[in-house]
């Protein structure tokens, strides 16, 4: 890379800023060639190749003529002999000033000792905040250092990647430097975690070659789309870089594989209500994933950001990001703070006049208030930190213990950080002294008290509601006990009721001297096997009661109702003693179902399961407890000739605990816009939840809708199906039965 020459310095400001005084870049370059001499970096090449490359970084910001004189001559005072009176008599006052503060905080970088380092950040503030410009160049020239780092001693490295991803990286962000804040945060991984960083980015370039044809189309869809519909737009494709995803990784404790929003596309509008426009598009095209749209521009992000967030699922399953925004908006994402800082109409030697209104800037300024009241350099910079590293939050204990989690993070993330038999015990939560809810989001210097019950087993759900790793990885340990102990309650009743037809007597210890010849060396490992489909039942009978005549063994198995055939009747073997039924009208003794989660490992089937008011059937799957069935699904005919795994069943429904079931409905609608929109609308006005929308359009005037959505009951469900019914948009509305 040859070094920059003077023309094209002053050619690179003067495509931005047409007023640029030329004259000043010129006697920049020529004082700092001439001060730095023959000096040499760590690579080898000459020492004045680095201010210059810092002032190209700061031309891509299209920064004003002081902040390039001053990234030229940000190093000349503290490496060589030039002398800041000189300066300002060079370059004036404004440019005396920039290189003063720079020369003051250069001093700065690697002191490792934890008092010093307060002190050296406080400085840092101190200098940044009289005037915005001396950070930028301070981050520009960090940035060129991190990008010439592998030049650098290895011992020195780490520290200054270390320094680089915990106070400029954020600093960056905070300032909403979004570009800059990513590769220094690149950069700094790269030396930090070299093996990570290799991985991610190998299997990112394999799911770039192996995705990159569906992303492509995409894109031209949406392009095409935008087009039709006369908006003005611009779309990018864009790949998350290794180091997001590898924080993602570790924050969510997700494998590569599970990483499903590797790629995104930013739309860029003129208007605000295009963004609007853009996104009833985007939602029309593609089903949204829910709990991801996010409105930044109702809601800007403390560091001024505005955008559009959405995910949805494209074609192939692949989940794709979308952030839509306007053009002025997107120059804030990128540029942040910089792009307050520009010329006003391009009037050189007029004072840069820092937007007041800019959240950054506040930021800062409140932080240097701190500074006033006067706290130790350590208690500064925790202070400090805790402000930059806005993806953490800092909660406590009762008795003062600092827990740091990351941001998002609830009570029982809280709890299982404090000790996993918290963790298993929490049934609530104190925040600040008051009574919260288990799913809180707790905030910055939160004080948390965890109220536990014994003999608590953490419900799995919550293994999708917590953020961090250790929470999760707990509370699938305990689920798993839990659910060992929900296949020997199943395989206890199925047991009982098998004893029960075949006219036994069933106890534990009956059990316990048959274990031998079942190959199991406890009762429970008996029961959990039942319960799984391991072992049948008639299998179990035949063990304990090994003279038992083969009529009644028979007789003991639990036999299928008799439904899958579709004819409705029982197919009666030799020396059946079952009563004469209509099939799916629960026995007496059929097993009592209440929903998922309860005291059974009851699953229902996703694709068109049944809901309370279903008749209903339940299939034993080895490994797995039981599936149940509505009675009409033609899935039930596959398991006709398995009579041990068929398990007679009735609801049980707790009306003080309500629960969903997902169901299936089919629709026809006509292809006209809001249709869509029109269903999902009826469908959420009637307090049906959607979990998922598959569209397919065999023609142009009919697109097939495949609805799952939860539900209450079969009333719920038939309520709903015939609501859509009334609608003109809908052909045809059918409930499917998986
Ligand atoms: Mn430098």
């Amino acid at each position: 890379m040859g070094m920059m020459r003077q023309y094209e310095l002053v050619d690179r400001v003067k495509s931005y800023n047409p007023n640029t005084d030329e004259d000043l870049l010129n006697r920049a370059y020529v004082y700092a060639m001439r001060a730095h001499g023959t000096q040499k970096r760590a690579s080898g090449d000459p020492f004045f190749a680095h201010p210059l490359e810092v002032a190209g970084i700061l031309t891509d910001l299209k920064l004003d003529d002081a902040t390039i004189v001053a990234a030229v001559l940000h190093d000349t005072v503290e490496d060589t002999a030039a002398t800041l009176e000189e300066i300002e008599n060079l370059f004036g006052p404004d440019i005396r000033r920039l290189v003063d503060g720079l020369t003051k905080i250069k001093k700065l970088d690697l002191v490792s000792k934890k008092a010093a380092q307060g002190e050296n950040f406080r400085k840092l503030l101190l200098a940044i905040v009289d005037d915005i410009r001396v950070l930028l160049v301070k981050l520009a020239d960090r940035l060129h250092n991190m990008r010439t780092l592998h030049f650098v001693p290895p011992e020195k490295r780490l520290r200054i990647a270390e320094e680089t991803i915990e106070i400029y990286a954020p600093l960056a962000g905070r300032m909403g430097m979004q570009e800059l804040r990513e590769e220094l945060e690149e950069l700094a991984f790269r030396h930090i975690k070299p093996e990570a960083h290799a991985t991610v980015t190998k299997r990112l370039e394999e799911v770039t070659v192996r995705e990159g044809r569906v992303i492509g189309e995409i894109e031209q869809d949406l392009k095409d789309k935008l087009a039709a519909s006369g908006i003005q737009a611009e779309v990018h494709g864009r790949r998350k870089r290794p180091y997001s995803i590898w924080k993602k990784m570790e924050r969510k404790s997700v494998s590569f594989e599970q990483l499903s929003d590797i790629f995104g596309f930013r739309v860029i509008v003129e208007k605000p209500e295009d963004c609007y426009r853009v996104l009833g598009l985007v939602h029309m095209t593609w089903p949204m994933v829910p709990g991801r749209y996010k409105d930044y521009i109702s809601t800007p992000k403390q560091n001024d950001y505005r955008s559009i967030h959405t995910t949805v699922v494209g074609p192939g399953h692949s989940r794709v990001e979308l952030q839509i925004r306007t053009d002025a908006m997107d120059r804030i994402a990128e540029y942040g703070i910089a792009a307050h800082a520009h010329y006003k109409d391009g009037r050189p030697g007029e004072p840069i006049q820092l937007a007041d209104e800019s959240r950054a800037y506040q930021w800062l300024r409140r932080t240097v208030d701190l500074l006033a009241e006067g706290d130790s350099p350590e208690e500064f910079l925790e202070h400090t930190k805790l402000e930059l590293f806005h993806d953490q939050v800092f909660c406590f204990t009762p008795k003062g213990r600092l827990i740091a989690l990351p941001r998002g993070a609830t009570p029982i993330d809280f709890a299982y950080a404090v000790h996993t038999d918290v963790g298993n015990s929490a049934v609530g939560a104190k925040i600040n002294g008051r009574i919260a809810p288990l799913l809180t989001e707790l905030q910055n210097g939160d004080e948390v008290e965890i109220t536990r019950a014994e003999g608590q087993a953490p419900p799995a759900a919550w293994e999708s509601l917590v953020v961090t790793g250790k929470a999760r990885a707990a509370i699938r340990r305990a689920t798993r006990v839990a659910v060992r102990r929900q296949y020997a309650g199943l395989g206890r009743q199925i047991l009982e009721r098998a004893f029960t037809r075949a006219e036994k007597a069933f106890s534990d210890e009956k059990l316990k001297a048959a274990l031998k010849r079942l190959a199991r060396n406890t009762v429970d490992d008996v029961l959990a096997a039942v319960g799984r489909g391991e072992m049948y039942s008639g299998d179990v009978v035949k063990a304990v009661y090994p003279d038992l005549e083969p009529e009644k063994r028979a007789a003991g198995e639990v036999r299928p109702a008799g439904v899958a055939n579709g004819k409705g009747w029982f197919e009666l073997g030799s020396g059946d003693n079952l009563k004469f039924k209509l099939p799916g009208e629960p026995g007496a003794d059929a097993i009592p179902i209440r929903g998922l989660g309860r005291d059974l490992p009851v699953r229902f089937s996703p694709q068109g399961g049944a809901v309370p008011g279903d008749r209903i059937v339940g299939i034993l799957s080895p490994g797995e407890g039981v599936t149940i069935y509505p009675i009409q699904s033609p899935a039930l005919a596959a398991f006709d000739n398995e009579p041990d795994r068929w398990l007679d069943v009735r609801w049980d429904i707790d009306d003080k605990v309500p629960q969903r079931f997902p169901a299936r409905i089919a629709l026809k609608s006509i292809n006209e816009p809001g249709s869509l929109a029109q269903i999902t609308t009826t469908i959420a006005e009637h307090d049906g939840n959607i979990d998922s929308v598959q569209m397919n359009r065999p023609n142009p005037d009919f697109t097939d809708v495949t609805i799952d959505l939860s539900v209450w009951d079969l009333k719920h469900l038939s309520a709903i199906i015939s609501e859509l019914r009334e609608k003109r948009q809908i052909s045809r509305v059918e409930r499917v039965l998986g």
